[in-house]
């Protein structure tokens, strides 16, 4: 069965960090940092409703106005995520811009700032354009266990905090669970097939009585048909639920036992996973004084989180024409997976 979640990295050479998650159907996108994000088509940028930070070095952080300017007048609400501190490095890169005229705009646009921070609470503020993008409506949440970020019917991000000399976040994409219908039986209850089976699926889902009521309308040759029957009548043209894929984005991080811990906790088992492999492990202390990973490094995390896909991304500079040799580096520590294979481009 296809999956909602259609991921990409944004430099397709896997140079520069950045991932795209584009949802089916939904004509919805999540931006997983803003980097060099000019590199993906407007009318993707334009579908991203969320962004989320791993942390404010600028190869993350610099394409933040690019994501701006185009949803300035068009978007009217972008949720941007970060770690310690984010919202009011986010207020500081607001304020670096005069903004006497967007108070006109058309479609007033509402930037909602949230941060993760070091000892688990969340801080919130909202920048609104129609005052300026000054800051309002701030709020904090004490730690209180769950890491997870978003929750909504079609995903869950959830994160954890790794150490790169700096806090950064690392991130599970979730994609729910999903419900699958028997066409044949809606067939034989002479019932068509129409948008109404999204609610049969979410009533289900959400365990709703048997006597919640379900509008149905479909159209065949014969015209259109409206009806309504209760769930539990309707319940068995549903089968069985089928996972969700995980994703985990990483980067930007040491090799270190409590990251390694970090990550376990948040991505074992994990489907798919896009991990930084910024050098050759020949270049090991380099990769250390830069609070980097190495290739095979990067591969064996990925085996420890028992990844079933890998895709590496991030090379530094010097291996530009060299991917190759990183991605082999990757995949040879790894080891694959059982029935799985790996991918060498995104
Ligand atoms: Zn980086
Ligand atoms: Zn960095």
């Amino acid at each position: 069965m296809r999956t909602t979640l259609d991921p990409h990295l944004i430099d397709p050479s896997a140079n520069e960090p950045g991932l795209v998650v584009e949802l089916r159907d939904a004509r919805r996108a999540l931006l997983f940092d803003l980097g060099e994000i000019d590199r993906l088509a407007p009318r993707v940028l334009l579908r991203a409703s969320h962004a989320f930070v791993t942390h404010t070095h600028m190869d993350h952080f610099a394409g933040f106005d690019h994501w701006l300017m185009l949803a300035m007048g068009r978007v009217p609400r972008l949720v941007v995520w970060g770690g310690p501190r984010f919202v009011d490095q986010l207020d500081h890169k607001l304020r670096a811009y005069t903004w006497n005229v967007v108070h006109r705009y058309e479609v007033p646009l509402r930037i909602e700032a949230h941060s993760l921070e070091a000892d688990g609470s969340r801080r919130h503020a909202v920048f609104d354009s129609r005052h300026g993008f000054g800051r309002s409506e701030e709020t904090a949440d004490p730690p209180h266990g769950s890491d997870v970020l978003v929750d909504e019917a079609l995903f869950r991000v959830r994160a954890c905090i790794v150490d790169h000399e700096m806090p950064v976040l690392a991130f599970a994409i979730e994609e729910k669970a999903q419900l699958r219908v028997a066409a044949d039986r809606v067939r034989a209850m002479g019932l068509g097939t129409g948008p109404w089976l999204a609610n049969l699926k979410a009533a289900v889902l959400a365990n709703a009585p048997d006597d919640t009521p379900i509008e149905l309308a479909w159209r065949d040759r014969d015209g259109e048909h409206v009806a309504r029957r209760p769930v539990g009548e309707l319940r068995a043209l549903v089968l069985d639920a089928v996972a969700g894929r995980r994703i985990g984005y990483v980067t930007d991080l040491r090799f270190t036992e409590p990251n390694a811990e970090q990550l376990s906790r948040l991505l074992s088992d994990v489907d798919l996973l896009y991990i930084e492999a910024r050098f050759l492990d020949v270049e090991r202390d380099q990769a250390a004084r830069k609070n980097h990973l190495t290739a095979r490094q990067a591969g064996e995390w990925a085996r420890r989180l028992r990844a079933r896909r890998v895709v590496p991304f991030h090379f530094s500079p010097r291996y530009r024409g060299g991917e190759d040799e990183l991605r082999a580096e990757v995949f040879a520590a790894w080891g694959g997976a059982p029935h799985a294979s790996a991918i060498t481009s995104p």
